[in-house]
């Protein structure tokens, strides 16, 4: 028999959930999602779960994921129950049921203490700049083997168990019997949906944002590889150097445009910003244009007299590896490919 949990409706708007109780289920908004088909059919369902306090329902669901929030629900909603909104505040909600430290649905429910939880950051860097003397040049050895131990012990010791728990949540829980064939026959979608996001192309309207979020996707994940194993910023190769001013730039040109919008919430799914989508598209901002900055410095010998500068990118880094990347938005990216793959695999399944 399935659990109500009363206090849902009031844990879902701590994540940004607004109005969805204003509901009277007639349908419209699973009839002009484009995303919605029949065997996985949303966003009603999801709003009913909502409404009732179905909480073992949402927290089994992948329907979330496969939502690309473009809208068109929220828009055609006779009833103003905003159900895009809805979807986006229920991904957040799940992040914080998969963490199993706990600190993802803390630090999205007060942006507050995301606050400072980075100033304690920039407190410890401090800390660590003035242990070492201030010299610029040992301190970037240390940021390199930062990205590289960051890296490692994020995806161990969070992403790992988070995804196994999503796994038990959504697929093991379920009653649906799935073969081990079925797994490997489905990895491929994982991996063309983690690149590409081609779903995102079937929403209304949206063949821009696709373009800019796979662009974004493809120069981050670039950037990180140069700078990482490349080492770009002590790379004497041409060619890598002139790699990692192109992605970067990238990278600060396309978050300069989200930032823009989120601004002037011209579209609707920028309507209603959570700090946790501010956090984001900010850092990796200041991550694009600092990271563009510090090699510039070094390539005109300008770095030594101006080491605030890489001490200022290195901050950012810290806080985007062990604050936004482990617990915030950033993870929204691992989980709906997951999703996506987990859909598929029960889709074999059927
Ligand atoms: S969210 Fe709006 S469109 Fe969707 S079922 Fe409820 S009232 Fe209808
Ligand atoms: S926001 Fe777009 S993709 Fe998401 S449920 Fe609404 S119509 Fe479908």
């Amino acid at each position: 028999m399935a659990l109500i949990k009363s206090e849902l409706k009031q844990e879902l708007k701590k994540y940004g959930a607004v109005d969805f109780n204003a509901c009277y289920n007639c349908g419209n908004c699973t009839a002009v999602c484009s995303l919605s088909t029949e065997d996985n059919s949303f966003p009603r369902e999801i709003v009913r779960y909502s409404v009732l306090g179905l909480e073992e329902e949402l927290q089994s669901s992948l329907k979330p994921w496969l939502c690309y929030y473009c809208g068109e629900c929220t828009t055609k909603c006779p009833q103003q129950a905003k159900p895009g909104e809805l979807m986006m505040s229920i991904r957040r909600w799940l992040t914080a049921r998969y963490d199993w430290t706990g600190l993802s649905g803390l630090l999205y429910k007060s942006g507050l203490l995301t606050m400072i939880a980075f100033i304690i950051i920039a407190i410890a860097e401090l800390g660590f700049i003035m242990y070492e003397d201030f010299n610029v040049m040992k301190i970037m050895h240390y940021g390199h083997y930062f990205e590289m131990f960051a890296i490692a012990g994020v995806f161990i010791v969070i992403f790992l168990p988070n995804i196994i728990r999503m796994w038990y949540f959504t697929m093991l829980k379920t009653e649906v019997k799935m073969s081990v064939k079925s797994y490997s026959i489905a990895v491929k979608d994982l991996f063309v949906h983690m690149f590409t996001q081609k779903r995102a192309l079937d929403c209304n309207e949206n063949k821009f944002r696709w373009l800019e979020h796979f662009i974004l996707v493809i120069s981050y994940l670039s950037l990180l590889f140069t700078t990482v194993f490349l080492d770009w910023f002590a790379s004497e190769n041409l060619f890598v150097i002139i790699l990692g001013y192109i992605e970067s730039a990238v990278i600060f040109i396309v978050t300069f445009d989200f930032v823009l919008s989120r601004i002037k919430k011209n579209k609707e799914m920028n309507t209603f910003s959570q700090p946790s989508d501010w956090y984001f598209v900010v850092w990796l901002l200041l991550m694009g244009v600092t990271a563009f900055l510090v090699r510039l410095f070094i390539d005109i010998d300008l770095m030594e007299s101006n080491a605030w500068l890489y001490y200022f990118h290195l901050m950012i880094l810290v806080q985007w590896a062990l604050i936004i990347v482990p617990f915030g938005k950033w993870t929204h990216f691992l989980y709906r490919s997951f999703a996506m793959y987990f859909a598929k695999i029960q889709e074999i399944s059927k």
